[in-house]
């Protein structure tokens, strides 16, 4: 689209309008500002609409009082509106005080300024507001380097990742989603700051990588900033530039790993079992006389460190106990027949060995596939996988067709050994031994004793 003929097209939701009149009847100027109008000018919906106004926080406060509101963030200057429904975040043009721990201003003024409340944003990119009638204010010329697929920090790139480092991993974050450039010398300060990155907390590192990572584009950023991603995930530093010395694979570790990202669905429980599925190949990397290069028990290794870097970074525990399997068995081999895919089903969940499939896929996909294409192995497996999963196999003890109580009834003496008897039961309905149906199991175990 030429020049600004996308504002014409931007659908302004009925609650964000209301508000702008409301506060403009009050004699208080107001805009649509940041990632909203970025993304209508990428003639994208926006998901969320951020208003700056020059009212001050209690005149935002008193201009919506009859309805909900969340003052939790008042003292930056924030109201939260519900809006029909929806919650508006309001906020009062602002300038950030000093920084002294790369992370947080030591106090915020409000100011009549849209202009400096602007200057204050990361981004030119995220630094533009828009209005419904006045049209877009630019100052920053954050339009053109959207036009131009440029990422550019707003005033002084050095100090403004000095101030607050966690702008380079939302830099990275928008590099990934949008497919945009660092201007080089904003790329210059993302690399040369990323130290700071220290201060920044564990769930706020956590949050950014993974926007990163379903990202359209994180195979172009995973490349690019090894060194700025090293510095959060430090175990990935001996990944870059590792040859494998191999003829699966056409690239090094960490070119292997980027791919390997990209190649799966951009869920970010897979796309982190990606990232890490393979950090443990240097530490377990030994070379034979033929010059071929081995990496034997690298999942186990892989799998340790993933669960210490997903801790590390405050993951929830259910995310971490579904990558950590996925990781440690991204490598084995389950030959396509019923059996052995029932006693993985049951070892691994049936959605777990569903994802397993996904992480094959992505694997071999960024394997050298002209020495070994599995596609067609892979979707035999999961085809087989889902035809099971239809049958409703019995899994668990508790699926068992008899249970403790029966054993009992049968004469068994309460103890270990009911719990062990019925392991052995599910374990044989499993092999498929034995159907899961109550006269045949209990016939079975007549047959034992
Ligand atoms: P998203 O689509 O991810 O929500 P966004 O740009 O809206 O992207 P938010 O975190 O919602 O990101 O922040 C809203 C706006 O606040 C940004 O567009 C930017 O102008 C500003 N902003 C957010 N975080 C920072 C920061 N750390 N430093 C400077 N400005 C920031
Ligand atoms: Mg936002």
């Amino acid at each position: 689209m030429n020049g600004n003929d996308w504002m014409e097209q931007v659908h302004w939701p009925q609650p964000v309008l209301a508000a702008i009149r409301e506060l403009e009847r009050r004699g208080h100027a107001c805009w649509a500002v940041g990632g909203c109008v970025r993304d209508a000018a990428l003639s994208a919906q926006p998901h969320d609409w951020d208003l700056t106004t020059a009212a001050l926080p209690e005149e935002i406060s008193a201009a919506f009082a009859g309805y909900s509101q969340n003052l939790a963030g008042v003292r930056h200057g924030t109201v939260g509106v519900l809006l029909d429904g929806q919650m508006l975040e309001i906020t009062t043009y602002r300038v950030d005080g000093a920084y002294s721990d790369a992370r947080h201003p030591d106090g915020v003024s409000f100011t009549r300024s849209l202009r400096e409340d602007l200057a204050r944003r990361d981004f030119t990119i995220n630094a533009m507001a828009m209005h419904p009638e006045k049209g877009l204010f630019d100052p920053f010329g954050g339009l053109s380097d959207l036009r131009e697929g440029l990422l550019r920090a707003v005033g002084e790139p050095d100090k403004r990742m000095q101030e607050d480092a966690l702008r380079i991993l939302r830099g990275l974050r928008f590099i990934s989603r949008l497919g945009f450039r660092a201007e080089p010398r904003t790329e210059t300060a993302f690399r040369e700051n990323r130290a700071l990155l220290g201060h920044i907390s564990a769930e706020r590192i956590a949050a950014e990588l993974t926007g990163m990572l379903v990202g359209e584009h994180v195979y172009e950023v995973l490349l690019s900033y090894p060194d700025v991603i090293g510095t959060v995930l430090p175990e990935v530093q001996p990944a870059a530039g590792f040859d494998q010395h191999t003829p699966y694979h056409l690239y090094d570790v960490w070119g292997h790993t980027a791919l390997a990202v990209q190649s799966v669905e951009p869920e970010p429980l897979l796309r982190w079992v990606m990232l890490l599925h393979d950090i443990g190949k240097p530490g377990r990397f030994t070379m034979d006389a033929q010059g071929v290069g081995h990496f034997k028990g690298h999942a186990i290794l892989s799998a340790e460190m993933a669960e210490n870097i997903l801790r590390r970074l405050k993951f929830p525990r259910r995310f971490i106990e579904e990558a950590v399997p996925l990781i440690r068995w991204h490598d084995v081999n389950i030959p396509a027949e019923e059996k052995p895919l029932r006693r993985w089903m049951a070892k691994l969940g049936e959605e777990q060995l569903l994802r397993l499939w996904q992480i094959k896929r992505a694997d071999n996909l960024a394997q050298n596939r002209a020495k070994s294409d599995r596609t067609g192995e892979i979707d035999t497996l999961e085809a087989m996988t889902r035809k099971l999963i239809g049958e409703q196999p019995c899994l668990r003890v508790k699926d068992l067709a008899v249970s403790g109580s029966d054993l009992i009834n049968l004469g068994m003496q309460p103890g270990p050994q009911i719990g062990q008897t019925l392991e052995r039961l599910l374990q044989a309905v499993i092999d498929g031994d034995v159907r899961n149906e109550r006269g045949e199991l209990l016939g079975c175990l007549m047959k034992n004793e």
